[in-house]
């Protein structure tokens, strides 16, 4: 039969590196604190580089970390936590081989709280866990940055999409790179400038660099010049995603403008409020309508010609991009750009000026059959990610979380492989 501290060793996770002392429960509060100390080779190493050092003092005495419940019964690991003096980090408290550096919780504790953070709902995970959600923030960065060292996210890159995310009611904006063809989320950081921009090609390097074939973006110069200069070689395009943001942009300003109209009395004004329900069934993609979306629509073909003109245009340039062949593509776009600059909508004949202006990047992406679904997916992620990141302390906590979900990160649940 195993021995009873075997047992405790399993249950508590630190099987292989820490000898239990005792253990005291508490019935009325159900908590349980076990005493333990690392085995030998794991003691007197540095808390920020791991090297073994000489003993400095005792430090603040005992300390306690949270673990993982055992059964209903919340439990503590509890130890000495003396101090080291390292050459290189100075005076330090030693690392513990059940926790990361600076937290109060098991390595176990906040390996479930990430996991659980990308798979579930921010209140789920803080009930389940009995924990804040400020500190699974914490807990996320401190996962996201151990598990980022493991892996070379920038490895094998061919494709790039850079793009700009905006959060805190767009008051800051972050820096993303995806890989178009694995899908992930690859850098990303905040800033939204030619420095940020740069950075990822320092982290990049230049022999990588050297091995990108193309570079999509949003036709920015902040992007475009260092890309331009890092990469030179690669082919840089625009986002599909970009022109079809410009489109649905020009559609509803049409749509503010024939609304306006009407309520000031230049038309029927019993048009105006059926009009302005309009805005979601003219925004969304012909295939996601519902029935009475699509109903919505025939009314608005029927009632205002140059809206649903405006909305025609909108589909017809999106469609652009789906077209099968790239050839089809081009000659799609050719009309588009014929049919927009005499289309008497003043939204749509500029519209058809930028795209002329950026043709040349929009072609390269027809050409190179650069996904619109990608971008336009990672963007919506993100941003519903953010809306779960809210409340953590810091843009880092994010980054981290963004890249456990969408960089493919995340680590297993405790125990699992
Ligand atoms: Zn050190």
């Amino acid at each position: 039969m195993a021995s009873i501290t075997k047992v405790w060793r399993h249950l508590l996770g630190v099987e292989g590196r820490a000898v239990v002392e005792s253990w005291e429960f508490d019935e009325l509060a159900e908590s349980l604190v076990v005493h333990v100390r690392p085995y030998k080779r794991g003691r007197r190493r540095c808390g920020r580089c791991g090297r073994r050092c000489p003993s400095y003092d005792r430090g603040a005495g005992r300390r306690r970390w949270r673990s993982l419940d055992l059964g209903t019964v919340q439990s503590f690991l509890e130890a000495e936590a003396p101090r080291v003096r390292c050459r290189a980090c100075g005076v330090v408290v030693a690392e513990v081989p059940w926790a990361r550096p600076d937290s109060t919780f098991t390595r176990a504790f906040e390996e479930q709280c990430a996991w659980l953070a990308v798979h579930t709902s921010r209140t789920a995970v803080a009930a389940l866990m009995r924990v804040a959600w400020r500190s699974v923030g914490r807990m996320i960065e401190r996962v996201a940055g151990e598990q980022r060292q493991g892996v070379d996210r920038l490895a094998d890159l061919r494709r790039i999409g850079i793009d700009e995310l905006s959060y805190r009611k767009g008051q800051k904006y972050l820096t993303v790179v995806v890989d178009h063809d694995s899908g992930r989320l690859v850098w990303m950081a905040p800033g939204r400038d030619k420095a940020t921009v740069e950075r990822f090609f320092d982290d990049l390097g230049a022999e990588r660099a050297a091995a990108l074939e193309l570079v999509s973006a949003d036709g920015a110069a902040w992007i475009e010049g260092p890309a331009a200069e890092r990469a030179p070689q690669a082919v840089r395009c625009m986002d599909p995603f970009h022109v079809v943001q410009w489109a649905t942009d020009a559609l509803d300003k049409v749509r503010r403008s024939v609304w306006n109209e009407l309520r000031r009395g230049g038309g029927d004004p019993g048009l105006a409020a059926p009009l302005k329900g309009a805005r979601w069934a003219l925004w969304k993609n012909p295939e996601d309508l519902t029935s009475t979306q699509e109903a919505t629509l025939s009314w608005v073909q029927h009632v205002n010609k140059p809206l649903y003109r405006a909305y025609m245009l909108k589909e017809t340039l999106r469609t652009v991009f789906h077209e099968r062949t790239a050839a089809g593509a081009h000659r799609r776009l050719e009309k588009w750009l014929a049919w927009a600059c005499r289309c008497r909508l003043a939204p749509f004949v500029k519209l058809s000026k930028t795209v002329r202006a950026h043709r040349e990047r929009i072609e390269a992406a027809l050409t190179h059959r650069v996904s619109n679904a990608l971008i336009e997916g990672k963007n919506t992620q993100l941003r519903l990610l953010h809306r779960v990141a809210h409340g953590f302390h810091d843009v880092n906590a994010f980054i981290g979380l963004a890249i456990l979900k969408l960089g493919g990160l995340c680590p297993p649940l405790p125990g699992r492989s």
